[in-house]
């Protein structure tokens, strides 16, 4: 393996292995929806009026539809916020894997060319999941 790509490799491990620490995601966007009721004489008939209190909703894509979700208590509401902050977290985890791959890519000889990763990599990525297990049985 050439010096040079030791460093990327050494990044892409590091990513790989915040991966392992994602918790439970999933794609959408917590939107908070106005409420009026509807009546003429109730003040959230007026322009500019707040409305009632605000209903939360996930909405996301699904093959080209919007799909809505409520949230029956603001407990609900808040695990569904860790999750899309989750998923978040995972698409920025996954263009940082992109680009250092990229990277790897562009620099790496041809007659060096590989499809997995180096045995070093490899080793550290099996030892943190070993780790992650670990700590998992234990609390
Ligand atoms: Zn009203």
């Amino acid at each position: 393996m050439p010096d040079f790509l030791a460093p990327l490799e050494a990044e892409r491990c590091k990513l790989l292995e915040e991966f392992l620490g994602l918790g439970d995601l999933r794609p959408g966007s917590v939107t908070a929806v106005i409420r009026r009721c509807g009546k003429p004489t109730c003040h959230c008939a007026r322009p500019n009026d707040p409305g009632h209190d605000p209903q939360f909703r996930l909405t996301r894509r699904v093959a080209g539809r919007t799909t809505t979700e409520s949230f029956p208590n603001p407990a609900a509401l808040r695990k569904a916020q860790q999750e899309v902050a989750e998923f978040r977290r995972f698409q920025e985890l996954s263009q940082k894997l992109v680009a250092v791959n990229e990277k790897i890519c562009a620099l790496r000889p041809v007659e060096q060319q590989r499809g997995g990763w180096s045995a070093q990599e490899k080793k550290r990525l099996l030892s943190s999941i070993r780790r992650r297990r670990g700590k998992s049985i234990l609390g």
